[in-house]
């Protein structure tokens, strides 16, 4: 049959410029990616559709925005340079700090030379008889590759409430993920916020520091502990220095690339007072050590999470004056840990003050937004400024909003529109030739760059493979493909975090159809996925159809 050579109604001839291969985003994962590929001698573009550098710590400039990863244990690792020429201020770094050092990072590198900024892509199509992807953006423009990298983020597909009348508002209204780059003063200002996320739980202790009023709309409560952020001594910075290779070894070795990784222990194995005294020890710690530096089992047997639980409930309780306003912070329809456990910084106290206001919108349901604030069953709030912390359609959302088509006009989208999104290792999705994602569904996630990190280089491992050898076209086999998705379900079987509603199993109640509880990554430890990709290599790559 012959493949017609039009993406739409244009012909394939009007590409501007054909590379190897394109990555799809200019963040910590689409230049690492980069910075890889050149290293094969490939012919490599970048596109992006910010005007720079940096992916999430680009457009997630909102108050109060930091790491909740070491930052110690986030960089790009492979410049030993880089690593001693850089100081992190902060344990938790602030995002202007981190968006500087990915820019010092671009400069150092030279990364923008082969990145091409405010392209948003619209549409990749898989020509079969070029054996290639004609990719469309935004302005018009068309490039075609052979190898079409997404390297999206898990959480760039930034999602507006579902609610009437969104955008009828007056005055000034933003979403976290596109927050101005000019500092937006609160000390005049009525504010409303919507949203209890990791995201609203930073803007939201900052914004407390210094705004006239705060209304904070909470839909669902989330657990949070303290992140136990300090400036980094002189002392503290040589001693980093010095343990980089110590540092990412350990990344490596853990369960979900941070440095934390769970007690071999369980808590219900232990005396209480040995608990309580553990528990007790880890909510003083900076870091994730309360969420997955844990007892082996507070995250998949239902009584030892319910002992954790309540020793975090009774933290909220001795945080928060008022009883009744503590209640309404305590979450009572999943356990702690069971979502992505927001770390805060005096989030609890926020609500002993008398300029921040607690609305829980399961007593009172917003009804809609109006041109002066938010009208709720029992009252229109009137405000100067309404923030949308509304979070992200996770992982397969940024797919979705690009016209993604393989061969015979296969649509990425409606593959994924229900159940277990078919991919092999989360790096191939079946059916996509030469379509190779970075923390696509179904791979290990964590620490961010660490996990990335281990995507990659499988990525190009398997893109040398396939120019060493001279083949143009490869994508993963059904029988792999049906195989690793049984592996992903039985990995994910166990996790109490499995049967909770969150952006991690890929519920959204702003996105039509994303009602539905699904396995979106792979919850088998970053290092057996490490492994698997490892003896995948060693093996010749023989889970992918080449040709
Ligand atoms: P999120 O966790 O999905 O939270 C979104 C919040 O908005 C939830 O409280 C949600 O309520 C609420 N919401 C959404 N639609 C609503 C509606 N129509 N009406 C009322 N409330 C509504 O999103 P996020 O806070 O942006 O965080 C997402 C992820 O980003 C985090 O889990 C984390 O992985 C990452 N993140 C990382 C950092 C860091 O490293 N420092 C910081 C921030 C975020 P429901 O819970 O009821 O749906």
């Amino acid at each position: 049959m012959v493949q017609t050579l039009t993406v739409g109604d244009r012909p394939a001839s009007d590409v501007v410029a054909h590379y190897d291969a394109i990555i799809i985003g200019a963040g910590v994962s689409g230049l690492y990616q980069l910075h890889r590929l050149r290293q094969l001698g490939l012919n490599v573009r970048v596109f992006e559709s910010g005007s720079d550098v940096g992916g999430t710590w680009y457009w997630n400039r909102y108050p109060g925005a930091r790491f909740d990863s070491e930052s110690w244990s986030y960089g790009f690792a492979f410049s030993e340079e880089l690593l001693q020429e850089w100081n992190w201020r902060e344990h938790f770094s602030a995002q202007p700090d981190t968006l500087a050092y990915i820019e010092y990072a671009a400069d150092k590198f030279d990364f923008r030379r082969d990145v091409s900024f405010n392209h948003l892509l619209t549409a990749a199509h898989w020509n079969e008889e070029q054996r290639r992807w004609m990719l469309t953006f935004d302005n018009g423009d068309r490039y075609s590759a052979t190898i079409f990298i997404p390297a999206l983020g898990p959480l760039s597909a930034f999602v507006m409430p579902a609610i009437e009348g969104v955008g009828s508002f007056e005055g000034p209204a933003y979403h976290t993920a596109r927050w101005p780059k000019e500092p937006v003063d609160f000390s005049d200002k009525r504010v409303g916020i919507i949203g209890t996320g990791a995201t609203a739980i930073q803007a939201i202790t900052e914004i407390a520091k210094t705004v006239k009023h705060l209304t904070v709309f909470q839909r669902n409560p989330n657990w949070a502990a303290p992140l136990h952020n300090s400036v980094i001594t002189e002392e503290e910075q040589k001693d980093i220095k010095a343990r980089y290779p110590e540092i990412y070894q350990r990344c490596r070795e853990t369960l979900t690339c941070f440095i934390h990784n769970p007690d071999p222990r369980k808590a219900l194995e232990v005396s209480a007072e040995e608990r309580e005294a553990f528990w007790e020890q880890r909510y003083s710690e900076p870091g994730f050590g309360i969420w997955v530096g844990n007892f082996a089992d507070v995250l998949i047997d239902k009584r030892a999470n319910k002992l954790l639980s309540d020793f975090m409930e009774k933290k909220i309780r001795a945080r928060v004056k008022d009883q009744a306003i503590a209640d309404k912070l305590i979450p009572k329809n999943h356990g702690f840990g069971t979502r992505r456990v927001p770390l805060e910084s005096g989030y609890f106290e926020v609500y002993n003050q008398d300029n921040v206001l607690l609305v829980d919108i399961n007593e009172t349901p917003i009804e809609r937004i109006t041109p002066k604030g938010i009208q709720t069953t029992e009252k229109e709030h009137e405000f100067d400024l309404i923030i949308y912390a509304t979070g992200f359609d996770g992982v397969t959302g940024p797919y979705d909003r690009i016209d993604i088509r393989g061969p015979n006009g296969r649509s990425l989208k409606e593959d994924w529109a229900e159940g277990l999104p078919r991919t092999f290792l989360g790096v191939q999705a079946e059916g996509f030739p030469n379509m190779i994602m970075v923390l696509g569904p179904h791979t290990a996630r964590g620490n961010i760059p660490r996990n990335s990190e281990q995507i990659i280089d499988f990525n190009t491992g398997l893109i040398k493979y396939m120019f060493d050898n001279n083949l143009t076209r490869v994508e993963p086999r059904p029988e792999a493909v049906a195989e690793w998705g049984v592996h992903v379900e039985e990995a994910a079987a166990p996790l109490l975090s499995s049967q909770v509603k969150s952006w991690q199993t890929g519920v959204n109640r702003n996105v039509a159809g994303r009602d539905v509880l699904r396995v979106l990554g792979y919850n088998g430890s970053a290092v057996k996925y490490r492994r698997i990709g490892e003896q995948v290599a060693v093996g010749g790559y023989q889970e992918f159809i080449w040709d």
